[in-house]
């Protein structure tokens, strides 16, 4: 399929779906939200769809109302994903990444275009647009716009769904991926109007009491193998209840650990559901994504990836040690 397909599918006026992975992030609602906008203002249909429920911090970006959430509005999500003509699939690079909804997609007879930044991308597209070097999905949605001619209609909301992604997976412009078209894209997307301060204070001011008592808790249980330059950190299933913890309130816990000059890799383990969910955040080339995908059935990033564990917490956190003991 060549991008010019893509183009006058846009410009007829098609039906869109639009996916992201499961539990959405900063880059999946931003890119996926922003290029939604976009192509609602050249007359498209657009259906915005998350695989799973994502955290309240993320739900200011205009269009939110209009996103559906498997599991509350799967008959809308099917019947969306078997009408659409152009399937978006954004900031994942494999369908597992978006649970059941992958299987609507591996069967929708729309065209389907990814655009994505993670490592190692499955070729499930009929139009593939990845970049591992790209700093955030959402640079990516504001280029891809640009190559067909529509960066005329990023105006401040889409700009600030844009910048969202943007901001969120740079760390704020701090890790090395921030780039000078990262920056040039920026300054585009604030000259359209978007509010970056206000950006920044939705997601960053947006503390609850809990999301504070989660980072004292964690911060006085981590455990340091200073030697190995690692941080560990947990959260178990009776600290859950006993810190009345919601979706969203551990989220960014795991960076806390690199703040250290002397840690390279910093894990956040959190028993959840029967499972162990964990997030991996490194410095420099020590690669979280290979060590996620080999020992943990995850992947990600170079410097963030996440993983799973269906042992125990303790038994977890011992294998984790274990394997970097060896390393
Ligand atoms: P987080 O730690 O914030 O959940 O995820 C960090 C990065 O790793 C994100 O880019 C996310 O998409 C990716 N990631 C998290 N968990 C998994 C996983 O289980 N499998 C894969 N392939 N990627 C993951
Ligand atoms: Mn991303």
């Amino acid at each position: 399929m060549q991008l010019s397909e893509v183009k006058s599918l846009i410009e007829n006026q098609s039906k869109v779906f639009i996916v992201t992975h499961k539990n959405p992030d900063g880059d999946a609602m931003g890119s996926s939200l922003g290029l939604a906008s976009v192509l609602r203002k050249k007359g498209c249909a657009v259906t915005v769809v998350a695989p799973t429920e994502y955290p309240d911090f993320l739900k200011w970006i205009v269009g939110d109302d209009t996103v559906k959430v498997w599991g509350e509005h799967s008959d809308e999500i099917k019947k969306s994903a078997e009408e659409a003509d152009l399937l978006f699939c954004l900031d994942f690079n494999a369908l597992h990444r978006i649970d059941e909804v992958g299987e609507l997609v591996s069967v929708a007879k729309g065209k389907k275009v990814m655009i994505d930044h993670h490592q190692q991308p499955e070729a499930f597209a009929d139009y593939m647009i990845s970049d591992t070097s790209a700093s955030s999905t959402a640079e990516m949605v504001y280029a891809f716009v640009e190559s067909i001619d529509l960066d005329y209609l990023i105006d401040g909301d889409a700009g600030e769904a844009l910048y969202c992604g943007i901001m969120t997976d740079t760390g704020s412009f701090r890790f090395p991926s921030t780039t000078s078209r990262t920056h040039r894209i920026t300054a585009n997307i604030i000259e359209k109007g978007a509010n970056h301060s206000m950006v920044y204070r939705r997601i960053f001011e947006s503390n609850t009491e809990a999301t504070l008592r989660v980072i004292g808790h964690c911060m006085s249980t981590m455990e340091l193998m200073n030697e190995e330059g690692v941080a560990i950190i947990k959260i178990s299933k009776a600290d859950h209840y006993k810190l009345k913890i919601k979706k969203g309130d551990t989220e960014g816990v795991v960076n806390y650990g690199l703040t250290m000059p002397h840690i390279k890799c910093s894990a956040f383990f959190r028993e959840d559901k029967g499972i162990v969910k964990i997030s991996f955040r490194s410095k420099d080339d020590y690669d979280v994504n290979s060590f996620a995908r080999e020992y943990f059935n995850g992947g990600g990033h170079v410097n963030a990836a996440g993983g799973m564990s269906k042992d125990s917490l303790d038994a977890t956190i011992e294998y984790f040690k274990s394997i970097i003991k060896n390393k």
